[in-house]
Formats: C-alpha cells, sequence, structure tokens
C-alpha cells in the first residue's frame, strides 16, 4: 500500500476487465486515477468500486480515437486530481476473421481502435510530463509478439504497440524527458474480450497452439485450459500487478521493454 501515494494515473478502457482491475490496483497503491472508457455504465462500476476501498477517482466517458479529446482527458485529469504522471493506454479491441474474407473497414478500425489510440494518448501524455516525468504503460498482447491464424489484424496492431512504445521510451530518454515507456503483453486472460471476440476467432482457420480447433467456440478457461502450458487462463489482478510495478518508481530504470504475463504461453511448445 502507498506506493503510488500522491501520484495521478489515467487508466484508459478503465469500464471493463484489464483497465477496471488495473484501475483499481493502482487507487489502492494511493494514485488518484481519471479512469476513460466508451461504456459509461463499465465506468460507473469502476468508480464504485475504488470510492469502496476509500480510494480516489474520477471518470471521464472517452473515445480514444478522438483526438481532440485527448488534450481534454490530461486537462481535466490536472484540473480534477492533479498532474498526471502515469498513462495507461489500455482500451483494445479484438476483430477476428480469416484474411481473405476481412475486410478494409474492419482493419482500419482494428488500426484505429488499437494503435492510434496509443500513439494518441502518448503524445498526449509526453506533452502533459516531459517536465516534471511519468511512466506510459501501453498494453499490447502475445499476438504483437508472435502471429496467430484468424487474428491477423490484431496481431498487427499489437505488434505496432511494441515497436511503436520502444521508439518513444529511445525518444524520451534521448530528449532528457523524465519518461519511462513500457509495453505489457498479456496472454489469454479473463475479461469480456473473449465473449465480444470469441465468436470470430480461428473462423474457417486451421489449428495452432494460440488458436486450437474449435477455439470460436470456447470460453477464456477452455481457451485458456488449452493454450497455456500452466492449463488456465491469467485473471486481471495479474496483469494488474504489474502495471503498478511499471507505474511504481521500483521500476525506475525499465524502459523501453516488453513485459510478458502469459503464463508460459510464449515460452515454448
Ligand atoms: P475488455 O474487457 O473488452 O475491456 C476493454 C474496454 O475498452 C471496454 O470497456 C471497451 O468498451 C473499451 N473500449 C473499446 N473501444 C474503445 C474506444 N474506442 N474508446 C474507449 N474505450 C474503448 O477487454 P480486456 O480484455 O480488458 O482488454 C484490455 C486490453 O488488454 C486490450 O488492449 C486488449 O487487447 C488487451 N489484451 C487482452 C487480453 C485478454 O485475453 N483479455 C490478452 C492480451 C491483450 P466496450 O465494452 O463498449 O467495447
Amino acid at each position: 500500500m502507498g506506493l503510488l501515494k500522491g501520484r495521478v494515473a489515467v487508466v484508459t478502457g478503465a469500464g471493463s476487465g484489464i483497465g477496471r482491475v488495473a484501475a483499481v490496483a493502482l487507487a489502492k497503491e494511493g494514485a488518484a486515477v481519471l479512469a476513460t472508457d466508451i461504456d459509461e455504465a463499465g465506468l460507473k462500476e469502476t468508480a464504485d468500486a475504488i470510492s469502496a476501498e476509500g480510494g480516489t477517482v474520477e471518470t471521464l466517458p472517452q473515445d480514444v480515437t478522438d483526438e481532440a479529446v485527448w488534450d481534454t482527458v490530461m486537462e481535466v485529469a490536472e484540473t480534477r486530481l492533479g498532474l498526471p504522471s502515469i498513462l495507461v493506454n489500455n482500451a483494445g479491441i479484438a476483430i477476428g476473421g480469416a484474411i481473405p474474407e476481412f475486410s478494409l473497414d474492419d482493419w482500419k478500425k482494428q488500426m484505429s481502435v488499437n494503435v492510434d489510440s496509443v500513439f494518441l494518448g502518448t503524445r498526449a501524455a509526453i506533452r502533459k510530463m516531459h517536465e516534471a516525468g511519468g511512466s506510459i504503460i501501453n498494453i499490447s498482447s502475445v499476438a504483437g509478439l508472435r502471429g496467430a491464424a484468424g487474428l491477423s489484424a490484431y496481431c498487427a496492431s499489437k505488434g505496432a504497440v511494441r515497436l511503436f512504445t520502444k521508439a518513444a521510451a529511445v525518444e524520451c530518454a534521448r530528449a532528457g524527458w523524465p519518461i519511462r515507456v513500457n509495453s505489457v503483453h498479456p496472454g489469454i486472460i479473463d475479461t469480456p474480450i473473449w465473449q465480444k471476440s470469441i465468436t470470430r476467432l480461428g473462423e474457417g482457420m486451421p489449428a495452432s497452439p494460440t488458436m486450437p480447433q474449435g477455439a470460436n467456440a470456447m470460453d477464456a478457461d477452455t481457451l485458456g485450459a488449452q493454450a497455456s502450458p500452466m492449463g488456465r487462463p491469467g485473471r486481471p489482478e495479474e496483469v494488474a500487478d504489474l502495471i503498478v510495478f511499471l507505474a511504481s518508481d521500483k521500476s525506475s530504470y525499465i524502459n523501453g521493454q516488453e513485459h510478458v504475463v502469459d503464463g508460459a504461453m510464449t515460452a515454448g511448445g
């Protein structure tokens, strides 16, 4: 407790899944949290969870693809809570489908939500944090480290997040801005994203370790049991603990790196 006392954190996609649990975990460590999401009902649940633990939270509806809103997000954080020094670029979607049938509209939507948002958020954060410093944590995926059949657009988007993160880290460090930028790569984590995306994952695809036969009919428990050597999906709390560490000064010399939390999914066969 108290690892992040006096800090202000902005968390996107905080109305559900990993974002919600990360927002709660950051608040438990003393950070005041601005939680944003397009899902306003979900945001309210997150705010209630933080308040119930005695934490400090504000909420703001935000579509992370909307460029104009990003400077407002940082201003709102500063006005209501204080100068932000932590940004978790977490909001994301997964659009599955075989390449021959994949539409350009879906490709652009995937890139907009998962990649444009990370650029826009990082830019807004650097503008705000470049003097006092901070930590930017971009949520990528194991799909940003290796390919998966039926997930080409998602893999491309998460791979982009991985390398953008490294470039941003080097740029900040070389410029003398005390901002660290790291990416987090979860494996299969038990969140609602699977219920939203799973029906189209792996459709018409041959089986692979990351996309077993019949994956399109599986929930996160079943898929995690098959795809992870640990035989289960991860819990959002297990990702949130890593996010808290990267947000804190305990990771003060860890910068520009990819941090995998996947139950050994990418460690071997
Ligand atoms: P989730 O439960 O679906 O939460 C994502 C949140 O982001 C939802 O509240 C969603 O709202 C919101 N969102 C979607 N589009 C948005 C937009 N344009 N602007 C603002 N908010 C938006 O998913 P999750 O599993 O926690 O995923 C969080 C992050 O972890 C994502 O980047 C995901 O790619 C990554 N990740 C997840 C897993 C996993 O297995 N769960 C694995 C690797 C990486 P709606 O509900 O209204 O869409």
